[in-house]
């Protein structure tokens, strides 16, 4: 694939940007389910669909200025004055395809944030951020080649994208113009060393984009790394299904990936918006080509620090089958910091997540370290407290639970108490939360096992009863305990939810529960 960089005339980029009318286009279907519908911005609705579908077409009619953007969007003349200056030291690409995902009437459009440059990105108060945030390049023995993690190396084999991403962490290779010339000196080199370290077992080839690539280019990579006896794992690292997913429309490239048996794709989507039925189809290809794919998305803020965003993006990659599998806090990388939340933020999204949605689409949070420490995950706390005998688990609900690891005596000598300390000392083993959906949830089931066992009936349609809601799954009274637990002693009960057993007597608490369960909640 040849670099289609149009570069900006250094004159062109210094001048005055004056205001122009601005093409206005109406944007719906924001609230689709993830894939939605196509979109195509009115300025390419008359271009066949053989070329919108080439990425060729795409690549050659990516906007690569601000002279561009400017007739698309609306900005501020010191907006455009700033992103003016801006161009001459970063690189600007968006492909007509993802530009059309863009709410051109929203000056916010999460979309808009990740690709249009910012006049925020010439600032950077402290000094915190930094060129190379991660010191990937100190763990480089080799140009392009980081071996940072015992059975890991990262390839970096291009400076070109498809898109720039504002955020990139990467770039002082990538957006810088002229940037890290390094890239691509010398191939051989990372084969070679690679090839010369036996520990090496998974190969990260990365960004700039590797599907950028020639394919005989790429080709060279992946046959040399995969000829490696030991080495499992090569993954791709590409935002191209994302950004530019015509590019995997060419049947030679999936060929290619899908004739190596080793390679793992790992995409990048940041926004459910970003998920397409055009992204949709090529997840489909380099599935049935045999490889697995993967997404990181990275915490923007104005992108998608929201959990509702988040859910809606985890739950969009499951739907096509991507496998979340990591949610990155944004690096201190020069002019990124507009993007960075707090940790909090991370944390905030993690908790609304595990529990309330699939397993399959909780991804790992992590902070990749200062000074080269790597990838650190974080979650919310679930280990309460611990003692010698057990420790106090938390569940999503707030639930908590003693949980002994090994079926022994108690070591430790019960004194009266309360709460979590009841816990560690063995004389309660669980507490709930008052209004627990899911206790509800059981004792409607006791209570229509029960009435299946009376009247043979759950809804009275064979009883006949004229009040059939006193019985029905889900519109039941019922007595709920809370802050109580039954003791490790205390005799099956299967009636009650559960007892208490020694000093504090039972504090029941009559709750009423809606007619059906909450959307999303039954197992
Ligand atoms: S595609 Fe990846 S490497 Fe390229 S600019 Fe975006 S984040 Fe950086």
């Amino acid at each position: 694939m040849r670099e289609a960089i149009i570069p900006m005339s250094e004159s062109e980029a210094r001048q005055p940007l004056p205001s122009v009318p601005v093409f206005t286009t109406e944007f719906s279907g924001e609230d689709d389910e993830p894939p939605g519908k196509p979109r195509r911005h009115p300025l390419w609705a008359n271009v066949p669909d053989h070329q919108w579908n080439d990425w060729r077409w795409q690549s050659q009619n990516s906007i690569r200025s601000v002279r561009q953007l400017r007739n698309l969007l609306t900005f501020s003349p010191e907006e455009l004055e700033a992103i003016g200056q801006l161009e001459g030291d970063y690189k600007l690409a968006i492909a007509p395809y993802y530009f059309s995902l863009i709410n051109p009437n929203d000056p916010d459009d999460p979309i808009r944030r990740q690709s249009v440059p910012s006049p925020l990105e010439a600032q950077n108060p402290s000094g915190y951020e930094l060129e190379d945030p991660l010191e990937e390049d100190l763990d480089s023995p080799v140009p392009g080649l980081t071996h940072r993690y015992p059975d890991r190396a990262l390839l970096v084999t291009t400076h070109v994208c498809s898109m720039y991403c504002r955020f990139c962490t990467r770039k002082r290779a990538t957006m810088v113009r002229g940037g890290w010339d390094a890239i691509s000196r010398d191939d051989q080199r990372m084969i070679d060393y690679v090839a010369a370290h036996p520990e090496i077992r998974d190969v990260i080839i990365s960004g700039g984009d590797p599907l950028t690539l020639p394919t005989a280019k790429l080709r060279f990579f992946l046959e040399n790394l995969a000829a490696l006896p030991h080495i499992d794992v090569i993954r791709i690292g590409t935002r191209v299904p994302v950004t530019l997913p015509m590019r995997l429309f060419d049947s030679e490239l999936v060929e290619l990936l899908s004739s190596v048996n080793k390679v793992w794709i790992q995409t990048h989507f940041n926004h459910p918006r970003e998920i397409t039925p055009e992204s949709a189809q090529v997840v489909r290809s380099l599935i049935r080509g045999g490889m697995p794919v993967n997404n990181h998305t990275v915490l923007l803020k104005g992108v998608n620090d929201s959990l509702d965003t988040m859910r809606k993006l985890m739950r969009g990659l499951l739907r096509i089958k991507v496998r979340p599998y990591y949610i990155f806090h944004c690096d201190p990388v020069i002019g990124a910091g507009h993007f960075r939340t707090s940790v909090w933020k991370g944390l905030e999204i993690m908790e609304g997540l595990r529990g309330h949605m699939s397993g399959l689409g909780i991804p790992t949070y992590v902070v990749d370290s200062p000074h080269g420490g790597g990838k650190i995950p974080l979650m919310p706390n679930y280990l309460v407290s611990m003692s010698d005998d057990a420790v106090v688990l938390r569940n999503y609900e707030g639930m908590m639970v003693r949980y002994q690891a090994q079926d022994q005596p108690a070591t430790i000598a019960t004194t009266k108490t309360r709460g979590v300390s009841s816990l560690i000392q063995g004389t309660q083993s669980k507490l709930v939360p008052e209004q627990n959906e899911r206790m509800a949830r059981r004792q409607a089931f006791r209570e229509q096992a029960e009435a299946e066992a009376e009247y043979g009936c759950s809804d009275h349609t064979g009883c006949g009863s004229s009040q059939p809601e006193s019985h029905s799954r889900f519109a039941v009274t019922l007595p709920m305990i809370s802050d109580v637990a039954e003791t490790r002693s205390a005799p099956a009960d299967k009636t009650m939810e559960s007892r208490t057993i020694g000093s504090e007597p039972p504090r029941l608490v009559p709750l009423s529960f809606p007619t059906a369960p909450p959307e999303g909640e039954v197992a």
